[in-house]
Formats: C-alpha cells, sequence, structure tokens
C-alpha cells in the first residue's frame, strides 16, 4: 500500500530524513519509535505531503505521491491524519468535527453525513457527546472526537502522530483502546508513539529511527525481547 524509497529531507543544510526506505502492507500497523529529533514526525508528515522532500519517492498504490501533478485531494481520501494536538474546530460540535469532510469534500448528503457521524462517534465511545463542543471535552475525548473525524474520510491507510502525548496520564487508555480496536479490525496504520506496552500489542513491526535513519524493523517480540542493535538496547534501557 505505501512504499517509502531512499527518502531524504533537509532542513536548510541539515539532513533531516537520511535514506528511509520501508514499505507497509494493507492491513499491517507499524509503529514508529526512537529517540527524539529522530525524525519520526517528518518522516510521517511526508506521508501525507504535509512536509515535501528532496530526494526518494513515495509510493501510495502504485502512485508517486510526491509528484507535482499528484492531486492533494485525492491523497487525503487516501489517508487520514491524527495529530497530537487534536486541532478540532471550536466553533463547531463533535457531530459537526466528524461530519466537516464527509459533507464537503466526499460530497455526501447532510442526513447520510450526520448518520455517519453518530455511528463513528460511537466507535470512540462518544455516543452521548454528540453535540458537545470541544471546549466541554476532556483531552481524551476530544482526541477521540479527532480519531473519528479522520475515519470520517473512509482513508485505506491512518497516520498518528504522537496521539497521546499532549494527554493527561489517566485519558491514555481510551485513545489507545480505541487506536487498538482498529487494529484489530484490519486498520492499515503508522503510529508515532512512546507507549512501548501499547506498541507491543499493536505493533506488526516495529520501525526505530535515529538521526534520520530506520536501523531496525522488527516484529515486537523481536524489538522488545532481543534487540541486535545496540542503539535499540541502550533507547529501550533508558525507557525503563
Ligand atoms: P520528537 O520525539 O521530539 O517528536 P521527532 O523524532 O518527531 O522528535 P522531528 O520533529 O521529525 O523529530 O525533528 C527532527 C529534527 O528536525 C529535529 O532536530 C528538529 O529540531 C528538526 N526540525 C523539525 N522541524 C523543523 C523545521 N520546521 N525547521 C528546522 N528544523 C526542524
Ligand atoms: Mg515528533
Amino acid at each position: 500500500m505505501v512504499e517509502i524509497r531512499d527518502l531524504e529531507k533537509y532542513y536548510s543544510s541539515f539532513k533531516v530524513l537520511d535514506g528511509i526506505s520501508g514499505s507497509v502492507k494493507k492491513g499491517e500497523v507499524i509503529v514508529i519509535c526512537g529517540p527524539s529529533g529522530s525524525g519520526k514526525s517528518t518522516m510521517i508528515r511526508t506521508i501525507n505531503r504535509l512536509e515535501e522532500i528532496d530526494g526518494g519517492q513515495i509510493v501510495v498504490d502504485g502512485r508517486d505521491i510526491h509528484d507535482r501533478n499528484y492531486d492533494i485531494n485525492q491523497l487525503r481520501s487516501k489517508i487520514g491524519f491524527v495529530f497530537q494536538q487534536f486541532n478540532l474546530f471550536p466553533h463547531l460540535s463533535a457531530r459537526d468535527n466528524v461530519t466537516l469532510s464527509p459533507l464537503k469534500v466526499a460530497g455526501m448528503p447532510a442526513r447520510e453525513a450526520s448518520e455517519l457521524a453518530e455511528h463513528l462517534l460511537q466507535k470512540v465511545g462518544l455516543s452521548d457527546k454528540l453535540d458537545a463542543m470541544p471546549a466541554s471535552l476532556s483531552g481524551g475525548q476530544q482526541q477521540r472526537v479527532a480519531i473519528a473525524r479522520a475515519l470520517a474520510q473512509n482513508a485505506p491507510l491512518m497516520l498518528f502522530d504522537e496521539p497521546t502525548s499532549a494527554l493527561d496520564p489517566e485519558m491514555v487508555g481510551e485513545v489507545l483502546t480505541v487506536i487498538q480496536q482498529l487494529a484489530e479490525e484490519g486498520q492499515t496504520m503508522m503510529i508515532v508513539t512512546h507507549e512501548m506496552g501499547f506498541a507491543g500489542k499493536v505493533a506488526d513491526r516495529i520501525w526505530f529511527m535515529d538521526r534520520g535513519r530506520i536501523l531496525t524493523q522488527s516484529p515486537p517480540g523481536e524489538f522488545f525481547n532481543n534487540p541486535e542493535h545496540p542503539r535499540v538496547q541502550k533507547f529501550l534501557s533508558d525507557m525503563l
């Protein structure tokens, strides 16, 4: 579904992505971890073209998405994105945050969009908050609305960049549970997270990044129990 080939990116003379290659198959969950500043956010943002690239290719469903002729709206229909900061529209209710894209981008009839929003908000455990405004919701609830909003695009691939790191600790679990449920349903996802327990549960493979490179791509059992790379060993021991 996604094929990343020798990706390079600079911030002026600083090489932030230094030859990233990897692929994601339909139904796979890839967790991306690594030290702060290693390029995880930059990398995941290039996959949704929120960042431009300076070399290499990202091929989604057979097409180079950084090609000048590739339609950005088509890309947005293929890839949903959940940010660390939920970025809900503050003047819209939970329901209206979720219906916005189906109404405006997909041209869905209002009634159908509203039913879809109800279904998705129920799925993330918020059926009692349909008409709540973002400011009246907790951080965990807002993030679950943001997940419902991303799901409303019906995109085959979902990207998450540290979806729980802006949350109070007691709200982390409810958001991770929703993402884990998506994983069990077979949703293809790439997730940047520091939540290692969660990573062990949902990941098919863990990509470990350091200084703009992917050092290892391994199944969670190997990553946690038998990491070969000394940098991974150090990262894991620093987390304890
Ligand atoms: P964290 O775990 O802290 O979120 P990260 O792995 O997501 O880190 P990035 O945010 O991708 O790291 O940043 C990678 C490097 O690029 C860092 O050194 C950062 O300071 C630098 N960087 C990020 N964004 C910019 C920018 N817009 N301009 C210049 N440098 C940047
Ligand atoms: Mg980051």
